[in-house]
């Protein structure tokens, strides 16, 4: 390791190694530090699905990203486009139009070219027939705008980067956490930091900060997120901390965006505390469109049909948070038991079952029984007529009569036995919170000027998401703003 460098780079998930990997296509020397060691190097990146949200518009798009597409499966699925306009109706949708639409626009326009130029520095990615397909009349219909993902998942994705990384002999330093940045006239010139545990000072021409929210600081969590978030558990990594937040507000970096809001979802109830690599995404159940979910006190909380799933999922933790003793429990009769993901199948799952309801009532761990039944009772009675096949790519408008809290789609009564449930509390992925950023990718200051030398991307940047989040996009961002950014910082 020297002790300078052209761009140093925070952290080494995908918007670190995107930045890493685009300022040495720039011909900058690069030097990448990770807080964790070698087994965890990656963050929340390496937790994740892979799945990544682009604009596509037809099969050449699809081939383009997937080479290994075969004549049988595009003649067997209907993989609809995602256009420009569907993305940013997206995000704008979910976050209620708080969000920084320059930022969205970039996000979204380069968001396939971006997944492309990662496939050719080596990332895989295949077709999602598994999570984001149903089959309607024997063939493979793509809902929600995400048929993409990468090979591998999170660690795929992060074994493509390494590799590429390694190949253009790019420096990854592992148990080396930045703690300060270097500010000299104005400038940012590099970072202070412990490596192995030993004071460093280490040098650049600019840094970029791609190194996380702080979703795995509890005390953070409760003091912007609010009480009982120092309570949920954290789906990733245990390193984002919000060090990298500190340190840039410290050095003059105005904040943006929305600090007490996050990324959370279903998780189950005995996860632990933070993520596991065993189990990766194992942990979360997403079916609960084809079921219900009740709280402590038996009741409905939240209309489970209200949308697709992947437009639902990232908003659903805070609903769970506010219930009491933050826990649900998702009830599901024998006609929805197709429709369980993957992850309802695993070994670690907290689960009930019981032939009738009333067997099941007694084994929902702090549920009162007979709440729970007169919840399924009322239920059953103001979903509408019959029983067409369940189709869960399309809102199909099967929405409940008379009910305070509505399912507004996908509603069939729960009467088939046997009878299953599923104990989940809330999950949290990642802060909304972060650095105001410009289009290119550069750290503002309180005026809103650029702090010369100082980049930042992924969950460390505010302004993207407020409130909810669409399926795909976390990775999306990521790669495009550390892409921007290591040109950037080249350049500086
Ligand atoms: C279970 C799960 C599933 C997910 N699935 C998907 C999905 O399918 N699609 C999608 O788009 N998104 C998904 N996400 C979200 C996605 O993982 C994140 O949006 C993305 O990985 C964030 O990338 P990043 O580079 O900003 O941060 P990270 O990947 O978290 O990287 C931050 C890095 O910074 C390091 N670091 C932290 N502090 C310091 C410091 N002081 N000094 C040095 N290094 C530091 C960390 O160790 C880490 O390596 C998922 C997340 C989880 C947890």
């Amino acid at each position: 390791m020297q002790d300078h460098y052209d761009v140093v780079v925070v952290g080494a998930g995908n918007a670190a190694m995107a930045a890493a990997l685009s300022a040495k296509q720039s011909r900058a020397s690069v030097l990448v530090l990770e807080a964790s060691g070698a087994e965890d190097q990656g963050g929340n990146t390496r937790y994740a699905a892979g799945q990544m949200r682009t604009v596509y518009q037809s099969v050449a798009d699809m081939r383009r990203l997937v080479p290994d597409l075969t004549e049988s499966e595009i003649a067997s699925s209907d993989f609809g486009v995602y256009s420009r306009e569907d993305y940013l109706e997206d995000v704008m949708r979910l976050t209620h139009h708080r969000c920084d639409s320059d930022l969205v626009e970039i996000l979204v326009d380069n968001s396939f070219d971006t997944l492309a130029w990662m496939r050719d520095l080596g990332v895989r990615f295949q077709i999602s027939f598994g999570r984001q397909a149903a089959k309607i009349d024997g063939r493979f219909k793509f809902w929600g705008g995400l048929p993409f993902e990468v090979w591998g998942g999170g660690p795929g994705l992060l074994d493509a980067y390494y590799k590429a990384a390694s190949t253009a002999g790019i420096e990854i330093v592992c148990n080396a956490s930045a703690n300060a940045l270097r500010k000299i006239a104005g400038r940012i010139n590099g970072v202070y930091g412990d490596i192995q545990g030993k004071p460093v000072e280490i040098g650049a021409k600019a840094v970029v900060l791609a190194c996380g929210g702080f979703e795995a600081s509890a005390e953070m969590r409760a003091r912007y997120l609010g009480p009982n978030w120092d309570l949920a558990k954290v789906r990733g990594t245990r390193f984002n901390t919000g060090e990298g937040l500190k340190m840039a507000l410290a050095a003059g970096a105005n904040s943006a965006g929305h600090w007490s809001g996050a990324h959370s979802t279903c998780w189950d109830s005995n996860a632990p505390e933070t993520g596991d690599l065993v189990v990766g995404d194992g942990y979360q159940k997403f079916s609960y469109p084809v079921g219900i979910m009740v709280n402590a006190a038996g009741k409905r909380f939240v209309d489970e049909g209200s949308d697709l799933q992947t437009f639902t999922y990232a908003r659903i933790g805070r609903e769970i948070l506010a219930q009491p003793g933050l826990l649900a429990w998702q009830v599901f009769d024998q006609r929805a038991v197709p429709f369980l993901r993957d992850e309802y199948r695993i070994r670690k799952v907290t689960k009930a079952t019981g032939d009738t309801l009333e067997e099941l009532s007694r084994k929902l761990e702090g549920v009162n029984a007979d709440g729970f039944l007169q919840t399924v009772s009322q239920f059953n009675a103001a979903v509408p007529p019959g029983d067409p096949p369940i189709n869960l790519s399309v809102k199909d408008g099967r929405t409940t009569l008379g009910l305070e809290i509505p399912k507004s789609n996908w509603s069939y009564p729960i009467d088939k036995g046997p009878f299953l449930a599923f104990s989940v509390t809330t999950g949290i992925t990642f802060t909304f919170g972060g650095l105001r950023i410009s289009t290119r990718s550069q750290v503002l200051n309180t005026a809103r000027e650029p702090i010369p030398g100082l980049f930042a991307a992924g969950e460390i940047v505010g302004g993207i998401f407020y409130g909810g989040y669409p399926g795909g996009t976390g990775l999306v961002s990521g790669a495009v703003f550390g892409r921007i950014a290591g040109r950037e910082a080249a350049q500086a």
